[in-house]
C-alpha cells in the first residue's frame, strides 16, 4: 500500500461501493493535510473518536465549508454537549444515560443530530453498546427521545471472527434494525427513522456493503497504519 496515494485509494474503493454508499473518512491520529488530500478526492465526511482532537482539527479547517462530522468513539457523558456543537453525526450513543442526556441538550439548540445506537449482537467485553434484548427492553424510552434523529445502528464485530461470522453479525444487525422499525410502528415517533447501518472498517468492509451497510468507517485503508 505504500506506494499508493490516498486520491487513489479513496479512487479504487470509491468504484466498488454502490453509488449510495457514505464513505466516512476515519482521521483519528491522522493529520490536517491528509484530510485535506482526502477532501480534494471527494471526501466530505470526516470519522473522530475524541472529541478534543476533533476540535483542533476543525479549527484548522475551517475553510472547507461543506464537512460533515460524525462522533464514532465511547462518548462520556460530561463531554456530550461538546459533541453535539463539533459533530452531527453521533454513531456510538451506547446507553440510555447517554441517549436521555444528548436528548436534553439537543431541546435547546436548533438543531436535530443524527444519532446511531451502538449494539452488539454478540458479546463483546471490549465494546461498550446494547445487547439485542437490552436494547429492544430500552426502545420504548428511546423512542421519547424526539430531539434526537435515531438514524439506525452502528455495530462493531467482535475480533478473531471467521468471515462467515463477521457477515452473520453484520446481517443479524441488519435484521435487528428492519424489527425495531416494526416495533416502532407502535409509536407515535417521526424522528426515529431506523433508516442507516453503520458498520465495516478496514477490515471487513465489504462484507458490511453485501450485508447493506449505508455508513462504511475507513482508516487505515485510506490513510495507512496508525502509531
Ligand atoms: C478506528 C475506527 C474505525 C476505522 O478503523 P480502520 O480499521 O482503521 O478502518 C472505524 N470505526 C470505529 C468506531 C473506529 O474506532
Amino acid at each position: 500500500m505504500s506506494g499508493e496515494t490516498i486520491a487513489s485509494r479513496i479512487a479504487h474503493i470509491r468504484q466498488s461501493l454502490p453509488a449510495a454508499t457514505r464513505l466516512i473518512a476515519v482521521t483519528k491520529q491522522v493529520g490536517v493535510d491528509a484530510m485535506r488530500e482526502a477532501y480534494m478526492s471527494g471526501i466530505r465526511d470526516f470519522g473522530e473518536s475524541r472529541v478534543q482532537e476533533a476540535e483542533i482539527k476543525q479549527e484548522q479547517l475551517q475553510d472547507l465549508p461543506d464537512l460533515t462530522w460524525h462522533f464514532i468513539g465511547h462518548l462520556q457523558s460530561n463531554k456530550a454537549s461538546k459533541a453535539l456543537h463539533l459533530f452531527q453525526w453521533i454513531h456510538s450513543v451506547d446507553s440510555l444515560f447517554l441517549a436521555q442526556r444528548l436528548n436534553r441538550i439537543a431541546s435547546t439548540i436548533s438543531w436535530t443530530p443524527q444519532v446511531c445506537l451502538q449494539v452488539k449482537v454478540l458479546p463483546d467485553p471490549n465494546k461498550s453498546g446494547w445487547s439485542v434484548p437490552d436494547l429492544l427492553q430500552d426502545l420504548p424510552q428511546l423512542a421519547q427521545c424526539s430531539y434526537l434523529a435515531m438514524r439506525g445502528l452502528m455495530t462493531i464485530p467482535p475480533l478473531g471472527l471467521s468471515e462467515a461470522e463477521i457477515l452473520a453479525v453484520f446481517q443479524q444487525t441488519r435484521d435487528l434494525a428492519a424489527q425495531i422499525r416494526q416495533e416502532l410502528t407502535q409509536y407515535p415517533t417521526p424522528s426515529m427513522p431506523m433508516d442507516q447501518l453503520s458498520m465495516g472498517m478496514s477490515g471487513d468492509y465489504p462484507l458490511a456493503v453485501q450485508a447493506g451497510a449505508t455508513m462504511i468507517r475507513l482508516g487505515t485503508r485510506l490513510f495507512g497504519d496508525r502509531q
